[in-house]
């Protein structure tokens, strides 16, 4: 059985792929949470957008104005 070798180096820090800045273990293989969310963003959807910045979606606003609208006829 083969053992395994543990090398006397350290690995060899990977950087993060949004920012370049060296990854951190918590968030590997990013060097924050920001810039994990902002690499799952881009795969969702292209774009992205900030997590603190959430806005609501327009087309929520106009149904529930909508719904505002029917119950006051
Ligand atoms: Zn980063």
């Amino acid at each position: 059985m083969a053992e395994i070798h543990h090398l006397p180096r350290r690995r060899k820090q990977a950087a993060c792929p949004v920012c370049k800045k060296p990854a951190v273990e918590t968030f590997r293989p990013f060097c924050s949470k920001r810039c994990q969310q902002v690499d799952l963003g881009r795969w969702l959807g292209g774009t992205y957008t900030l997590p603190t910045e959430e806005e609501p979606d327009e087309a929520d606003i106009e149904a529930l104005a909508r719904r505002l609208e029917d119950s006051e006829n």
